[in-house]
Formats: C-alpha cells, structure tokens, sequence
C-alpha cells in the first residue's frame, strides 16, 4: 500500500488507495463517505481500469510491449488507459464522440496519445465502431472495450470495492454510484455483496439515461447534461447486471448541477456532475435508511466522487444552471 512516505518510481504506483472522505450534509445517523478519484494522478476513477487492464493484457499476452491499445471513450478513460500505456510501453488511440469536453481530449493528447472524434450524433455506439475497424487495420492493437471487459468489474473488485469496506472497518450498510459502463458499480457491489448480501445497491444515472428499464421501470429517454455516467441503450452496457442492483435512482441535471455547486461552496469539494448526481443519490439513501425505509445493515453509505470540475470548466460547469453547458 502507498502511504507516500517513501519515493516511488513512476506515477503508476499512485493510482488508488485514494482518499475515503465524509459528505458533511449527510444526516448524522448515517453518515455517508465518498471515495475522491480525483486524487489519481489521471484524476479520475478511471485510472484504475487503465492500469489493471493494461497490466493485465500484457501479463496474459494479449498485448505486445509497444502494441497498440484503441479505446472508444468519454475521456477519463482515455486519460486512465495514456498514463498506463506511456508508462508500460504501448500506444494508445482514443476515438472520443465531439461533444466530450476539450480538457480531456487535450489531456490525452499531452500524454502521448492519438486522439480521434467522431460525430456527437453517432454517440457512443459510432465511436466503437470506428475503434474496432482502426483496430482490424493495425497489427498487435486490442480494443479493450471497457463497455463489456470483465476486466473493468475486476479492477474495481480488487481495489476500489476492498479499500472503501477497509476504510470503514466493513461497516458498510449501502453503496451508490454512478454507472457509465458499470464497471465501477459492478466491482464494488460484487465484493460488497460477498461480505455480506443484505448491502444496499444503488445505482445512479441522469434523468433521461434509461438503466431503469433493467429494473422493469419506463424511464423517458431525454438529453441530459452530466457527464460519464448514464445510457440510451442499455443493450450495450453489457457489464450491468440488474441483479446485483437494488434500485436505478435518476438524478435530474439541475439536482447533480445544484449538488456539486454546494460540495464546492460548503465542503471544498471540487467535483464535477457525475459526483454531484452520486452525492445527491447517496444522501437520499441516508435519509431513507434514517427513516426506516432501506434495511441496511449498518448506517452507513459509500459512494464515488469519480472526477474533478477542473475538467469541465469550459463548459461553465461553475456558472447557473442554464449557461453550463453539459
Ligand atoms: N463519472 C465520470 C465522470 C466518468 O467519466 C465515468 C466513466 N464513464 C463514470 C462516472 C462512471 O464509471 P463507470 O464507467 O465505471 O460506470
């Protein structure tokens, strides 16, 4: 484990092990605690996969030293998979749709990589298909497909799941977090779920994303602002698994929006709106295990910040709710 008191030798040995921090508006019978992935040195949650899955692929001999990795992403991903590939000695190509913010694509970029946009209307589905037929036109490249990689699940079982249960002495009564690919989620709920199966489950998305058609609800689908989390087809999210999943609760734009605005102003938490909409799920998780209305066996809940503001700062994330431009 990192304690950084002693010299490491790349920036590699830095992902993870981040910093499990109280929300300070949750009810005082159920605190909740969130996990900043900010403090990667990609500063985001994604970090984790990039590391584990590009350590694994090389282990496996699925991927050559100086291969090539093609990622169809939002960002954080993209950032994650460069700073794993710069260190361990491959390349990286990241296929991003237009409308993702300019920070992260600049990020990439700095860290060595190729990135490639495709057109905002062919949403995430058009930049997998344009990853795989890169991929097919390279030797020794590999999509990693975070969107249906049990690797992505795994990184999260073995890390981000086991330090929040040691951070709070497996006291654990739900777990809230955003789904993009689910990876996060997944990989926590799995390992919280083998400590002990009565946890809450709760998966966050935006109102407008349509996971809560796999809980046999009918979500309208809409345009939504936050950013990284949520679907249109939940067909292509093939690492969520509704069993392990004890409600989908959609978080409205202006609620995430009002939520990170107050992490900032009262918590010094500079987090962006995947973060708002998980803080604002997780408190409502407190309060109905307060009130009787989730059995939890402990009052307690974990949740995710995955990235900071500081990404998306041009597209006002700090200005009023109309002018943000998600
Ligand atoms: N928040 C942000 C800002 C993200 O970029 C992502 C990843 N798309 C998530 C949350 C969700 O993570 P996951 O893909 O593991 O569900």
């Amino acid at each position: 484990m990192t304690d950084y008191r002693t010299p490491l030798d790349s920036v590699l040995e830095t992902v993870g092990e981040t910093p499990l921090v109280r929300v300070q508006a949750a009810p005082p019978e159920v605190p909740v605690y969130a996990k900043l992935e900010s403090f990667n040195p990609g500063a985001s949650i994604k970090d984790r996969i990039g590391k584990y899955m590009v350590e694994t692929m090389l282990d496996r001999g699925e991927l050559e030293p100086g291969g090539t990795v093609i990622e169809p992403t939002a960002g954080n991903t993209g950032i994650g998979f460069a700073v794993a590939a710069g260190q361990l000695d491959v390349d990286a190509v990241f296929v991003v749709p237009e409308r993702f913010s300019v920070e992260k694509q600049q990020l990439m970029a700095a860290l060595g990589a190729e990135v490639i946009n495709t057109p905002t209307d062919e949403g995430m589905g058009g930049a997998i298909e344009r990853a795989h037929e890169l991929a097919a036109e390279l030797d020794d490249a590999v999509v990693p497909q975070q969107f249906s990689n049990p690797l992505n699940v795994e990184a999260h079982y073995e890390t981000t799941g086991p330090e929040i249960f040691e951070a709070l002495d497996g006291e654990v009564g739900a777990v809230v977090a955003g789904c993009g690919t689910a990876g996060t989620l997944m990989g926590i709920a799995e390992y919280a779920l083998e400590q002990d199966p009565d946890v809450h489950v709760t998966a966050v998305e935006p109102e407008g994303s349509l996971y809560a058609e796999t809980k046999g609800e009918d979500p309208e689908e809409a345009d939504y602002k936050i950013e990284g989390i949520g679907t249109h087809d939940p067909a292509t999210n093939e690492l969520f698994d509704p069993d392990l999943v004890d409600e989908v609760v959609q978080v409205p734009d202006r609620r995430a929006h009002e939520e990170l605005r107050r992490l900032a102003r009262e918590e010094g938490q500079l987090v962006a709106s995947s973060a708002g909409a998980a803080s604002a799920a997780a408190l409502h998780v407190a309060e109905r295990i307060r009130d009787g209305e989730i059995d939890a066996p402990h009052d307690s809940v974990a949740t995710v910040f995955a990235d900071s503001s500081e990404r998306y700062l041009s597209k006002g994330i700090y200005r009023s709710f109309e002018e943000w431009d998600g």
